[in-house]
């Protein structure tokens, strides 16, 4: 049977975001057996051949969508473009972005653009910070991110006891109660503590 040229463009552009959409699974998977166990097995993300528009009227190719279900539930979704002059390696940039979003909003920790925890996981896992961070970010991120990036290796050769640490330092400094300077002594606190840990296992696991 022969197949004409607009049904084999058809199956190309599909067999893409087939393609993409296994790339996103796979991260998505990545994250969730090292870090966190994930709710939904899969992420909930829609593919578009539109730019789409971002809450400042711009155009962006990535977007983590929230609404309300009205019964009280959040949904939150992941919506990508892809086309033909974007490049697959900066499509799958942009999903790791927006999953790293997607996951931190799941666990009600701070999950926008220009947060330290957010800065942290993309700087780790590539998702292509561009984000701008104020005053008590930029103290979170300068007291835990040698503590984290530790805590990440440590899971890149890993067990399940060090995931649960690693889980409990983003928990703590992605908490949205850390909103202010004076409040941040008790987060240091808390990240010596849990790091104290995390070396302790460093050291035994040499
Ligand atoms: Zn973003």
């Amino acid at each position: 049977m022969k197949i004409n040229e607009k049904d084999y463009e058809e199956y190309i552009r599909l067999k893409r975001k087939e393609e993409l959409r296994k790339y996103a699974y796979d991260f998505w998977d990545y994250l969730s057996r090292n870090i966190y166990i994930l709710q939904s097995k899969y992420p909930p993300i829609i593919f578009t051949e539109k730019y789409i528009k971002d809450e400042n009227g711009g155009v962006t190719t990535g977007v983590t969508s929230t609404y309300d279900s009205g019964n009280g539930n959040q949904i939150c979704y992941i919506i990508i473009t892809v086309k033909d002059e974007i490049l697959d390696e900066n499509i799958q940039g942009t999903i790791r972005h927006e999953i790293l979003h997607l996951v931190l909003r799941y666990h009600g920790l701070k999950s926008d653009d220009n947060c330290a925890i957010f800065k942290i996981l993309c700087e780790n896992f590539d998702g292509g910070f561009y984000g701008c961070l104020d005053e008590v970010e930029e103290a979170i991120y300068n007291h835990s991110c040698s503590y984290i990036n530790k805590a990440i290796d440590q899971v890149k050769r890993s067990n399940n006891i060090k995931m649960l640490n690693l889980k409990m330092l983003i928990n703590e400094i992605g908490n949205v109660k850390y909103d202010a300077l004076d409040k941040l002594n008790q987060l240091f606190h808390s990240i010596n503590v849990l790091c104290e840990v995390i070396d302790m296992n460093s050291k035994t696991n040499l």
